[in-house]
C-alpha cells in the first residue's frame, strides 16, 4: 500500500447514504437523526435525509449499508519519530495499522523516541520544527498526525516560544521528559507556550522508563498545561486522592491513555462525571511504548469505559472525537457542516452478544471497522484488525 496519500485533485462530492446510526462526536447531542452525509471537497456540506439533501453529481458514493457512522477517532498522545517508523519497539507500520482502529488524527505528545534526541535548545528547537514539517508534508496513509512538539529544557527563554510559533510549532511535549521537572519553571515556560499559541500537556503519574520521574499533582496543578497528559498514568497512577485533586482543582482536559491504568482512568472518568465536566475528557494510547502499541487502543478505551464507567457508548465516543477536536481546536472530530469529512463505518463485531452495535459496546465488545474516510476520500475497507463487523459498507459509484 501507498503510505504518501495525495490530496485529491479537482472538486470532489462524497455521498454517504443508508446510515442506520449517525454518532456526531458532540456531547450535547451525541446521536443525530439523518441516513446521509454529504461532503464537498473535504468537508462535510450536508447531514440529512436522502430525500432532503442534494445528492446530485457525486464523484463517490458509498453505501453504509445500514451501518454506524462516526466521526474519524483522534488519538491524542502518540510518540512519533519518522513517518511510520519508531524505533521504540522497532516499530514499523503503527500509523497505519491505527488507521484500521479507525484513527484519522493523531497528536504527538513530544517525538522523544527520536535515537540521540538533542537536548540543547537549538537543537530542540530544530528537531520541533523538523518534525512539524515532515508530518505535515508527509501523511501516512492519510492519517493527520500533529507533529513538532519540543520537549522542555532549562535555559529557554520566552523568544524561544515565540520562534518556535512563528515557525509553525503548535504544541508542547509531555512536561517533565526533559530537563525541567519543577513546577515553577514548568509553570513559567508554559504560560509562554499559551501566550503564543502553543498547547501543553504533562506526563502525569510515575516514571514511564528508567530515566523520567514521578510528577504529582502539585506539580501539574502548578504548571496548568491545558490537557492533564495520561492522568490514569503512564503507566503508574497517582494515589486517588491526587487525581480527584487535580480534577477539583483545574478545568483542563483529563486524558485517558490505553497505556495506563485502567482502574485509574475509570477513578476518573467517575469523578469527572460527579463534577459534570464529561467535556474535560479525551483518550490517547501513549504509543509507541515500552508496552508497544494497539493499533486498536482508542476502540479499546471506549468499549472499556463504556463497558465499566457506566457511560452510554455513544458518550464514549465523544471522549475520541469531538471532546478532543474541541480542547485541541482541530476541525474534525464532531458530524457538523463545515468540518473535515473524516469519518469511521463500523457495526456490530460479528457474533457479539449484544443484539445491536451500541449494546455490543455496552457489553465490551470492539466495533467491526468496515471503512475510513478522510477529507472526503475512502482510505481503507474493512479493517483488517478489527473482529470483522456484521454488515459492510460499499462504494457503489464514482
Ligand atoms: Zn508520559
Amino acid at each position: 500500500m501507498a503510505h504518501d496519500a495525495p490530496a485529491a485533485t479537482g472538486p470532489t462530492k462524497l455521498v454517504i447514504r443508508n446510515i442506520g446510526l449517525l454518532l456526531s462526536g458532540a456531547l450535547e447531542n451525541p446521536v443525530l437523526d439523518a441516513d446521509t452525509i454529504v461532503a464537498e471537497n473535504g468537508r462535510i456540506t450536508a447531514i440529512g435525509k436522502l430525500k432532503d439533501v442534494d445528492v446530485e453529481g457525486a464523484s463517490t458514493v458509498v453505501d453504509a449499508n445500514g451501518t454506524v457512522v462516526a466521526p474519524g477517532l483522534i488519538d491524542s498522545h502518540v510518540h512519533p519519530v519518522a513517518g511510520d517508523w519508531t524505533p521504540r519497539q522497532s516499530q514499523l507500520n503503527w500509523i497505519e495499522s491505527s488507521l484500521h482502529g479507525g484513527v484519522t488524527t493523531m497528536i504527538s505528545a513530544g517525538e522523544v523516541h527520536t535515537p540521540g534526541r538533542p537536548r540543547d535548545i537549538v537543537g530542540l528547537k530544530a528537531m520541533a520544527i523538523t518534525a512539524q514539517r515532515c508530518f505535515d508534508a508527509f501523511r501516512v496513509a492519510g492519517v493527520k498526525l500533529h507533529a513538532g512538539a519540543p520537549v522542555l529544557e532549562h535555559g529557554m527563554v520566552e523568544e524561544d516560544f515565540k520562534e518556535l510559533a512563528a515557525a509553525g510549532v503548535k504544541l508542547l511535549g509531555e512536561v517533565g521528559l526533559g530537563g525541567v521537572k519543577d513546577g515553577a519553571n514548568a509553570k513559567q515556560m508554559v504560560s509562554w507556550a499559551r501566550k503564543y499559541g502553543i498547547q501543553s500537556t504533562i506526563h502525569t503519574g510515575g516514571p514511564s522508563i528508567p530515566g523520567s520521574g514521578l510528577i504529582g499533582a502539585d506539580m501539574v496543578l502548578e504548571a496548568d498545561t491545558d490537557v492533564v497528559g495520561h492522568i490514569n498514568g503512564g503507566h503508574t497512577a497517582l494515589p486517588d486522592g491526587e487525581i480527584r485533586c487535580i480534577c477539583e482543582s483545574c478545568r483542563r482536559g483529563l486524558e485517558l491513555v490505553h497505556n495506563g491504568n485502567e482502574r485509574a482512568a475509570l477513578y476518573t472518568l467517575r469523578t469527572a462525571r460527579e463534577l459534570n465536566q464529561l467535556e474535560r475528557v479525551i483518550l490517547g494510547t501513549d504509543g509507541p511504548a515500552g508496552s508497544g502499541v494497539q493499533p486498536l487502543g482508542i476502540v479499546r478505551m471506549v468499549a472499556m469505559l463504556a463497558s465499566l464507567g457506566e457511560v452510554a457508548p455513544e458518550i464514549a465516543f465523544c471522549f475520541a472525537t469531538g471532546n478532543t477536536a474541541r480542547m485541541r481546536a482541530l476541525d474534525c472530530g464532531i458530524v457538523e457542516i463545515g468540518r473535515a469529512a473524516d469519518f469511521v463505518i463500523m457495526d456490530k463485531a460479528q457474533h457479539s452478544a449484544g443484539k445491536h452495535f451500541l449494546e455490543s459496546i455496552a457489553l465490551g465488545d470492539l466495533p467491526g471497522i468496515g471503512m475510513t474516510i478522510i477529507d472526503g476520500q475512502v482510505r481503507t475497507a474493512r479493517s483488517r484488525n478489527t473482529p470483522p463487523a456484521t454488515k459492510l459498507p460499499s462504494v457503489v459509484g464514482h
